[in-house]
């Protein structure tokens, strides 16, 4: 029978680099409560509309990428409804934002999430089919706030702080400004009839793209069609004088607030839910699939799935590549946030008499915070220390004159001392670093 693996895009993680992807997400966790962000967790699947709506059927995300299916009806006057994993989760968020009525509260929603997204895309390193997110959303009734070009830079402000508490260095804030649902609906009809003479020399996604949607043209990769590219009007000069205010305060505030950023005009990203402020955070380490992040503005996201007006901002970190950059950092800056540590203990009982106390010692310990490992009566000695040796720092043995003492045998790997600490002791002396030599 052939054995079953991981589906194509999908894969285990295990520890110890779980370990990372924990020590990661706390730090995260810890910059939003600071920022008065609160968890959200939406449900995996949801109804295709809402993708198709709120991220738009034109985008690659929901016209080639999405895992859909058709969920069998419970009764027979029911129609069978048409499911998604979701691809994103910025659309759950505003769907549960309606449906909750947050806006209600009149106050600004601050919301984060951490979870698995899912998109059939060509797996590659950096890219999977089913890949994590951490994101967050700033969403509200415009007498909120939630317009203000204040809540951008703030945004973006605590996206940096975050990334030098993950000690991630190097990075390119890409930003750009796609203005108002009307500045985009001019600019696509100026791009529309730019393409039209040269479109024919472009790659067939183009061509396409040029009649279907001409703004995703300025997502192409194709190296032959970036010098058409470059000569085709910019976004910036189809921005009313709102939406120009509106971003001269954004980089006025990220100016102020000592954040670097590039402008980047043909920045449109792959959503058609983006208005006004889009931004990628992008870097170097990451070779081909090099954006870490990306985000922005989506003012008429909850009207266009049927909710009251909410302006709001977001952005997803790609999980996967966070730690993709921290593996390709220099070992010291990875050892400054996570430390894969060995067990301060392994508990080794020298007979099957000594397994019951064996477990009350581990058991003990552990109740002082130490991480320890309990062998069994069984093993011979040689083996217990291969062991030992192989995930702990220390082997605590635990044989009859041990048991009826009290006096137990501790061997040190780190310097090689072997010595006799009193039960009640031990706990002190194992939370001590094992480079220290014990007395
Ligand atoms: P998007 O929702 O497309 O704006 O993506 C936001 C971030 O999620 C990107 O910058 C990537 O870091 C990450 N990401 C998107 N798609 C994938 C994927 N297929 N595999 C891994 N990470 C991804």
């Amino acid at each position: 029978m052939a054995t079953l693996k991981a589906v194509r895009g999908t894969r285990d993680l295990l520890p110890p680099e779980t370990a990372l992807w924990n020590r990661i997400e706390a730090i995260a966790r810890s910059v939003f409560a600071r920022y008065n962000f609160g968890e959200i967790r939406t449900p995996v699947f949801e109804d295709t509309s809402l993708f198709a709506r709120g991220v738009g059927e034109e985008t690659d995300i929901v016209s080639k990428e999405m895992y859909t299916w058709e969920d069998r009806a419970r009764a027979q006057s029911e129609k069978p409804q048409s499911l998604t994993l979701r691809p994103e989760n910025t659309a759950g968020v505003v769907r549960a934002y309606i449906e909750h009525k947050l806006g209600e509260t009149g106050q600004l929603q601050k919301l984060y999430y951490i979870g698995p997204q899912f998109r059939r895309e060509r797996p590659q390193k950096g890219r999977y089919r089913q890949f994590w997110q951490i994101g967050a959303e700033v969403i509200g009734p415009p007498s909120a706030g939630s317009e203000s070009p204040l809540r951008d830079a703030e945004v973006l402000e605590m996206l940096a702080k975050l990334l030098k508490e993950l000690r991630i260095s190097g990075w390119t804030l890409e930003l750009n400004s796609v203005g108002s649902a009307a500045d985009r609906a001019r600019y696509n009809e100026v791009l529309r009839a730019a393409l039209e003479p040269v479109a024919p020399k472009m790659c067939a996604d183009c061509q396409r793209r040029a009649v279907t949607n001409p703004l995703r043209v300025l997502d192409c990769k194709v190296p032959e069609d970036q010098p058409i590219i470059e000569t085709l009007p910019k976004i910036a000069d189809c921005l009313d004088e709102d939406s120009k205010k509106h971003f001269a305060a954004v980089t006025a505030a990220l100016d102020a607030a000592g954040v670097p950023y590039h402008l980047n005009p043909r920045l449109v990203r792959g959503l058609d839910y983006y208005t006004r402020t889009t931004f990628e955070f992008t870097h170097g380490g990451l070779g081909a699939q090099n954006a870490l992040l990306g985000g922005g503005r989506y003012d008429g996201l909850s009207e266009s799935i049927g909710g009251p007006k909410a302006p709001g901002i977001g952005f997803a970190i790609g999980l996967d590549r966070l730690v993709l950059t921290l593996q390709a950092q220099d070992q010291t800056v990875l050892d400054t946030i996570y430390v894969d540590t060995p067990c301060a203990a392994y508990i080794a009982p020298l007979g099957e008499a000594q397994n019951a106390s064996a477990l009350a010692l581990a058991s003990d310990l552990r109740k002082r915070e130490l991480r320890v490992e309990v062998g069994d009566g069984t093993f011979r000695l040689k083996k217990s220390f291969e062991i030992a040796n192989k995930l702990a720092s220390r082997i605590v043995i635990l044989g009859e004159d041990e048991e009826k003492s009290g006096i137990l045998t501790v061997k040190n790997f780190v310097t090689g001392v072997q010595s006799k600490v009193p039960r009640e002791e031990l706990a002190a002396v194992l939370k001590k670093p094992a480079a220290e030599l014990e007395g």
